[in-house]
């Protein structure tokens, strides 16, 4: 059976050419790391370099938690909020606001502190 190709060619008079992939040279195309800039490429870059946490948004193991040792939380800013997961089967998070040099205790006696950091953005 012929191929629509093939039938359209000859109803115009034309031979199909057939298709060799030796011609097609390769497209050199970049890809999204050479194609980012602003803080998406420092967001690459960090990806890059093994940090995966660009944001500092990953979840935070907690520590003793007591009030001379707290969990110690990072930030770039002055403040931050906090989901403090009290029991493992709990069904939500205990969202608790942390304020630069006040410790803060959770409702279930874990104790949380403010640690001010450098932004990883900017340490590309
Ligand atoms: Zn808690």
């Amino acid at each position: 059976m012929a191929s629509v190709f093939t039938k359209i060619g000859k109803l115009f008079g034309v031979a199909p050419r057939k298709f060799k992939p030796q011609q097609v040279k390769p497209a050199l195309l970049p890809d999204a790391v050479a194609q980012a800039t602003g803080p998406l490429e420092r967001v690459y870059k960090l990806k890059l370099k093994g940090n995966d946490d660009p944001f500092l948004t990953n979840p935070i193991k907690k520590g003793p938690g007591t009030k001379e040792q707290p969990t110690l939380i990072p930030s770039v800013f002055d403040r931050r909020i906090v989901g403090c997961l009290c029991e493992e089967d709990m069904p939500g998070f205990n969202w608790i606001w942390l304020y630069k040099d006040q410790p803060k205790r959770c409702a279930c006696g874990h104790w949380y502190k403010l640690k001010q950091v450098k932004s990883p953005l900017e340490t590309v």
